[in-house]
């Protein structure tokens, strides 16, 4: 049997029995929505020298990163993530990279997702990881990037900036931090937790806009102004973060507001959360169900602004972008 063939058979006994009608095996796989559901759809590729660097990206955290960036899209939609797809362009012997399929697999059994299908082929370029994953969200009930009225809250989870701080110092940067804080950013940046309960809670809550913040904060959050058609004000005093992060933007002698706002890949989840919302997040919050905090507020007046030592200034900086 060819490498690709025993390769595809391995990943097909490790991904075990799908619970699709049809898994790994044949031309297509094959799967029966659950009823009144609408079933939501996404793809993410990680590139070698575009997304990562394999001097410093060890295969397990990759693989496990190539789900949680889909499972992320699907928490911003307030969907449970289902079924994956795994599309993979190999460098070589492809058995040197069954520790990237192993991690993906684990990571998807934790998130209750089943691997259906995907591709295998050899690369002549480096080494590339294209995910797909299905899921599902009550008819009627995705939340969209457009929903967001003026008088809603701006939130958001977790900590956003530890990732982007985290690479730099995996690229090198200079920093004097403590070794546990510098750590805990460079997990960030490897690992990232995608919210994947914390979408579908504040989607029952009902939040009325939500995007997942893959390439900034502040550039994420201008996607939901457009969409929404309408303006937001951040507090400076009100961005969230860590210890790490702090120790991190003070040894660098950056803004934390600036870092904060620009970061990129932390795939936290920002939402909008109108007036009468507000209790049943603040008690998703309490319960410790999901991490986050209140950092501002839409208004009708277009574009993003920030509000620091009681001055309003506007934000301008854009998240990443390809071709730009
Ligand atoms: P085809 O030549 O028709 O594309 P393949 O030989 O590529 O078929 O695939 C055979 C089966 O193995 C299909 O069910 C396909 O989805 C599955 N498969 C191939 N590569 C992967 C992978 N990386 N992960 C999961 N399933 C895979
Ligand atoms: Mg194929």
């Amino acid at each position: 049997m060819g490498a690709e063939f025993a390769f595809i058979d391995r990943i097909r006994a490790r991904a075990g029995a799908s619970g699709a009608v049809l898994g790994i095996g044949d031309d297509a796989a094959l799967w029966r929505p659950g009823p009144d559901t609408e079933q939501v759809v996404t793809a993410d590729l990680l590139l070698e020298g575009v997304h990562f660097d394999l001097a410093y990206t060890p295969l397990d955290d990759l693989g496990r990163k190539a789900l949680a960036v889909n499972l992320s899209d699907l928490a911003a939609m307030g969907a449970v993530a289902r079924w994956a797809v795994l599309s993979l362009g190999l460098p070589g012997d492809p058995d040197r990279f069954w520790p990237l399929v192993e991690a993906f697999l684990d990571a998807a059994d934790a998130a209750d997702v089943t691997l259906i299908g995907g591709d295998t082929c050899a690369s002549g370029g480096g080494l590339l990881v294209g995910v797909t994953v299905i899921g599902e969200v009550p008819t009627g009930r995705a939340v969209r990037r457009a929903g967001a009225r003026a008088g809603d809250g701006v939130w958001v989870t977790g900590t956003p900036g530890e990732s982007a701080a985290g690479l730099a110092l995996l690229k090198g940067q200079a920093a004097d931090i403590p070794k546990d804080a510098r750590d805990h950013l460079v997990r960030r940046h490897l690992d990232p937790t995608a919210r994947v309960a914390e979408g579908v809670r504040l989607r029952e809550a009902g939040v009325s806009a939500m995007i997942d913040v893959s390439d900034g904060l502040a550039g994420d959050l201008m996607h939901v102004l457009d969409a929404s058609g309408v303006g937001a004000v951040l507090e400076a005093d009100a961005l969230p973060l860590s210890g790490p992060l702090r120790a991190y933007c003070a040894a660098i002698g950056t803004n934390t507001a600036a870092h904060v706002l620009s970061g990129g890949e932390d795939y936290e989840l920002v939402f909008a959360v109108p007036p009468p919302a507000e209790a049943k997040v603040n008690d998703l919050i309490a319960s410790g169900a999901v991490a986050a905090c209140r950092i501002g507020r839409f208004e009708t007046e277009p574009g993003l602004r920030l509000r620091r030592d009681g001055e309003v200034r506007p934000v301008t900086a854009r998240g990443y972008e390809h071709f730009a």
